[in-house]
């Protein structure tokens, strides 16, 4: 385990909630897809102030498709940061192009990319800039101390939030495409005393 790793194969959607006319009642389906994690970044919900404070960035712009802006497959977790960068630039998508075959972090923290489309993605979302770097390099650190010296502070900062959503009582107006994926939400896995302590 450390602070920053990519997937390490495309992100399969577990969830498939549909009909909710605001996208932001989504949230709590794609906290959970996304494992309360930036989907650009890494950032976790855990290293913020607020936990759950995430943007929901549409991966193709509500202003090229606007029949997208409620489609779920079309959102993904984001941090402020990266969905403020992305606005509305059409980048490769980051459910494939972000595993470790595509670019890895260094010990210096700065990303390696291996493909055309991490490429695009690293330059068009910042993320080699050296705010950055350096701020990979911080929670790399800090991870690292955790790891060396506070079991507790390590689980605070690479677990799982306390407010796990609970996306069996929710009912989505249009049905859930992907029902089988309650059962292996976070809140469930907690309940079956399942949950790993980090992740
Ligand atoms: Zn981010």
């Amino acid at each position: 385990m450390t602070a920053f790793i990519y997937p390490a194969t495309p992100h399969q959607r577990k969830h498939g909630p549909r009909g909710y006319v605001d996208y932001s009642s989504f949230r709590p389906w794609l906290r959970d897809e996304f494992s309360f994690s930036c989907i650009y970044c890494l950032i976790r919900e855990q290293w913020g102030r607020v936990t759950g404070d995430f943007d929901i960035d549409h991966f193709i712009p509500q202003a090229t498709d606007p029949n997208l802006t409620t489609d779920y497959d079309n959102l993904v977790l984001s941090c402020a940061r990266c969905n403020q960068v992305k606005l509305s630039q059409h980048v490769p998508d980051p459910l494939t192009a972000l595993t470790v075959h595509h670019l890895q972090i260094q010990p210096d923290g700065s990303l390696e990319c291996y493909s055309r489309e991490a490429e695009s993605l690293v330059l068009k979302l910042d993320l080699n800039s050296p705010e950055m770097i350096s701020w990979r390099l911080l929670w790399i650190r800090i991870i690292e101390l955790a790891r060396e010296n506070d079991t507790d502070l390590l689980n605070q900062l690479m677990g799982f939030p306390t407010n796990l959503p609970n996306l069996g009582r929710l009912r989505p107006p249009g049905g859930n495409s992907r029902p089988e994926g309650i059962a292996n939400c976070y809140f469930s896995q907690s309940e079956r005393g399942e949950l790993p302590a980090v992740f």
